[in-house]
């Protein structure tokens, strides 16, 4: 059963396409042409989708970098009964997009928020990488430099959740890298690509393959990229035996995780990714 929307003095948060215009949702549209005002992240980019769909609303820009009277002004129109439907340029707002502190603000202040949901690239890659997604983490967008990502990627070595990340084409290469670097070559990755465009690519691989794979087809670095990382094996203790678990604990009295762990496998014989994951789970105890 569909219902009409009589738009009130309301904040819509509205969900756009990520690449095919077809993914609209027909409430969206309809929204977008009964607000008294739409809020967009880049007026020019949201121009040709409103173009598109014939929605002729006025447009206002809105942006993480807006000044406060910007969000102020927004807050009045609310507050003396205009609509304001929130777009960013993809997706659904407020994911690794503005909106947050707009959301934050009228609430607060009592004006309704309504939700207007549709796509969104991390629920997209998630229901088609074929990793577990009962549970999972979606960290947004990684750090750009080398080292602060590195660090990222060691603090998630032991999560047992399926990870899931945006990155940009500019740092993909990097980063495949750096996930082989720090996860080793047997963990699972999936890269989506262009989800829903034209060169939309799904592929997943374990990280000794995907490496070599992405490096020989610069095709395959270009566009927009969810990254997906199945979560690490459940460590059972009885994989490692008390006398392993004794040493590891008395060497990680003295060393850091990554020491002790070697150290511990090279006395014990037990494998070294095993006891490095007990670590960081002690480590983090
Ligand atoms: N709000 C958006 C959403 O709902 O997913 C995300 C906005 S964020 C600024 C943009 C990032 O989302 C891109 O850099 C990319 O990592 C991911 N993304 C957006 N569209 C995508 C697509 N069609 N295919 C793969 N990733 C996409």
């Amino acid at each position: 059963m569909s219902e009409s929307i009589q738009p009130k003095a309301a904040l819509y948060i509205v969900a756009t396409p990520i690449g095919n215009l077809a993914d609209i949702t027909g409430r969206a549209i309809e929204v977008l042409k009964s607000v008294d005002l739409i809020a967009a992240e880049d007026t020019r980019h949201s121009g040709r989708l409103l173009q598109h769909f014939g929605i002729g609303t006025r447009m206002t820009s809105y942006h993480d970098f807006s000044e406060d009277s910007r969000v102020e002004s927004l807050l009045q129109k609310l507050s003396s009964g205009l609509s304001v439907a929130l777009i960013s340029d993809a997706g659904t707002p407020l994911i690794s997009d503005p909106g947050y502190r707009l959301v934050v603000r009228a609430r607060a202040a009592g004006i309704t928020v309504v939700p207007v949901p549709g796509v969104c690239a991390l629920t997209t890659a998630l229901c088609v990488a074929g990793l577990p997604s009962d549970r999972f983490v979606f960290e947004g967008f990684v750090p750009a430099k080398r080292a602060a990502r590195i660090k990222q990627f060691e603090e998630w070595l032991a999560e047992s959740r399926t990870l899931i990340f945006y990155e940009s084409p500019h740092r993909i290469l990097e980063c495949v890298e750096d996930l082989l670097t720090v996860f080793g070559p047997d963990r699972h990755v999936v890269l989506c690509r262009e989800l829903t465009k034209t060169f939309e690519t799904i592929h997943g691989d374990t990280l000794g393959n995907l490496l070599p794979w992405i490096q020989s087809d610069s095709n395959q670095q270009r566009g927009e990229f969810v990254v997906l990382i199945k979560g690490a094996e459940v460590v059972q203790s009885e994989e490692i035996s008390a006398e392993a678990l004794r040493v590891l604990e008395i060497l990680l009295e003295e060393l850091s995780v990554k020491q002790a762990a070697s150290l511990a496998a090279r006395i014990t014989g037990v494998k070294k990714n095993l006891l490095y994951q007990r670590a960081l789970l002690a480590d983090k105890a």
